[in-house]
């Protein structure tokens, strides 16, 4: 919940609207807003999918088929993970950019900072080489076989230095409906103005918005399911929520038996077993083994940015933050954006998360080692920041410690667990039970049903094809509830 003292901090933009077409034109904001817009590029979609779900608003469902994936990974028994570390790994993570996102504002990411442990025993025998750390006090050192309980701190004391946390506040910010941000300049505007047709500025209408965390944390979800949040926000339309929802499965069935294959299984691939209604064509649900759930759960850890750009090429279909990412992109260093590595870190935020599946289906690094640092002995809070770049060229690295691999033979989930997926994502443990009742819930009889298998090769890697596959559910993931369904028949149309 968010806090409702009365001294929170608000963040002050105005917003210009037309009030003949009721739209929002633009909004004028300082560097604390567009920070604020900037830092959702280093959430990584797990903690995005926690930071809205603590929102009492309801009515907008942002983020198709994730909300079911986090409950998910929530409510299955920790029986069935590797290990009790993966289970919160997954739960929990992490933002390697939560040091500078603290500065914020308003802090809109209520989770609580990742704590790092380490095994006291090892590091007091000066084991430094080779030690490892972990995010769960309850992992078993890998040297030892002890407990690894130790709260560390990593100095991770992040000079943001003068102005904003990603850009300067020298000046303001232009920020359009669907969430372009440029540097403010009256020629910018005219464009603007000039591109949306509006030749008569009589219309325009300045409305001042001050916004505590709770609106702003509404803004972003608006953002994350519309194409003009701030439109939406002032004028209250009842638009209908543009997910891009498709309703996909309702072709006949021969046409569908048709285009389905049944293919050879090889060990190397993730195989599915899906089970259609042979009345309609449609998906029921399917059951997978546990790397297909493995799979499923690291999407969560992967941040904002790394889908948009790395995975997306700026192209996630969700405009809004296509928008903030393509902004960035396009902002200069320096005089805008602090320096070319805030830049870098908000286009290929960091990936905190370097364990995940077996299967990798994405290309994409995430990092482990942290350094432990000396620093001279100064409370940094009465520090000007010129004396804290100095000592941060000063701290001298004494050790770096490895993530431990919370994994068992490399698998996050333990082998031979079968689970059953719904169509939008929710993934539970298989039971007959269950599959009877979701058939109860569909009204859908015994002798309607129609079972396929389908497996992705993992071993077409190189041509591409894996990782086509792993992009589709992830976008289908993002913006429909019909995510099974969706990607499923695509592939079996090929
Ligand atoms: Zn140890």
């Amino acid at each position: 919940m968010a806090d409702t003292t009365t001294n929170e901090a608000k963040i002050s933009i105005k917003v210009f609207v037309d009030k003949v077409k009721k739209r929002v034109v633009y909004a004028e904001a300082d560097h604390s807003f567009v920070d604020i817009l900037f830092s959702l590029m280093t959430l990584p979609l797990g903690t995005i999918v926690k930071m809205l779900g603590k929102h009492a608003d309801t009515k907008f469902e942002a983020l198709g088929s994730l909300n079911n994936l986090y409950q998910s990974l929530k409510d299955i028994p920790e029986s069935y993970f590797a290990t009790e570390e993966c289970k919160f790994m997954l739960l929990n993570p992490r933002s390697l950019s939560y040091d500078h996102c603290k500065n914020l504002k308003l802090k809109i990411d209520r989770t609580k900072p990742v704590k790092y442990f380490i095994c006291e025993s090892c590091r007091s025998k000066g084991y430094r080489t080779s030690c490892y750390y972990s995010i769960c006090n309850k992992a078993i050192c890998k040297i030892c076989g002890g407990l690894m309980n130790t709260p560390h701190s990593f100095d991770s004391s992040i000079c943001v230095g003068d102005g904003g946390v990603f850009v300067s506040d020298i000046g303001n910010f232009i920020v359009t409906d669907d969430f372009y941000v440029m540097p403010y300049s009256v020629a910018g505007i005219f464009r603007l103005l000039t591109d949306l047709g509006i030749n008569d500025t009589s219309h325009l209408e300045e409305i001042k918005l001050d916004m505590d965390s709770e609106q702003m944390v509404f803004l972003l979800k608006i953002a994350l399911s519309l194409d003009s949040p701030f439109t939406r926000l002032i004028f209250h339309r009842n638009n209908p929520i543009r997910t891009g929802l498709v309703v996909y499965g309702h072709g006949s069935t021969s046409d569908r038996s048709a285009f389905i294959k049944k293919e050879k299984s090889t060990c190397s691939n993730i195989v599915l077993e899906i089970s259609l209604q042979k009345l309609t064509g449609k998906l029921l649900f399917a059951e997978a083994k546990e790397d297909f759930a493995e799979f499923l759960f690291g999407l969560l850890s992967i941040p904002l940015g790394t889908v948009v750009g790395t995975l997306m090429n700026g192209a996630s279909s969700i405009s809004c933050m296509d928008n903030i990412f393509k902004s960035i992109s396009n902002m200069s260093v320096g005089r805008y954006l602090k320096s070319q590595d805030i830049k870098d870190m908000l286009l290929e935020p960091h990936f905190g998360q370097e364990y995940s599946s077996k299967n990798k289906l994405f290309p994409i690094k995430g990092t482990r080692t942290l350094l432990e640092v000396s620093m001279p002995n100064t409370s940094a809070a009465n520090q000007k920041s010129q004396v804290l770049k100095d000592m941060l060229l000063k701290k001298r690295c004494t050790a770096s410690y490895q993530l431990k691999d919370p994994r068992l033979n490399k698998q996050l989930l333990l082998q031979s667990s079968m689970f059953f997926v719904t169509n939008d994502l929710v993934i539970s443990p298989s039971s007959s039970q269950l599959a009877m009742n979701t058939l109860n819930k569909l009204k859908v009889k015994l002798d309607d049903i129609e079972k396929y298998e389908i497996s992705i090769g993992l071993e077409e890697v190189s041509n591409s094809k894996i990782k086509f596959f792993g992009l589709r559910l992830l976008k289908a993931a993002l913006r429909s509830r019909s995510t099974l369904t969706s990607i499923l028949e695509h592939h079996l149309k090929k």
